[in-house]
C-alpha cells in the first residue's frame, strides 16, 4: 500500500475521540486508467493526499483541485473491525 511522506501533519483527532472513520478509494472508479487494481484506505485528509499522489505520479494525472474532488467523490467508509 502506497505510504505518502513528508506530508503535512493534520491533528483531526483533537481530543483522544474515538478512532478516525477511514474512508477507502478504488483507483478503478477513479477517472482515468481502469486497469489499475490499487485501493487505498485512510482518514479523509490522508486518503484524498495518497490518492492524489497515486494518481498524479502513476497515472500522470495534474496536479488540480478537481482531482481532489474527484478522490473525495469516490471515497466510501470503510468498516474497521
Ligand atoms: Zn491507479
Amino acid at each position: 500500500m502506497p505510504q505518502v511522506r513528508g506530508g503535512r501533519h493534520h491533528s483531526i483527532n483533537q481530543n483522544g475521540g474515538p478512532a478516525l472513520t477511514r474512508y477507502s478509494v478504488d483507483c478503478r472508479e477513479l477517472p482515468g486508467d481502469n486497469d489499475c487494481d490499487v485501493k487505498i484506505c485512510g482518514s479523509e485528509e490522508h486518503l484524498v493526499e495518497a490518492a492524489a499522489v497515486h494518481m498524479i505520479t502513476h497515472h500522470r494525472h495534474a496536479d488540480t483541485p478537481e482531482l481532489r474532488e474527484e478522490v473525495r467523490k469516490s471515497m466510501k467508509p470503510e468498516a474497521d473491525d
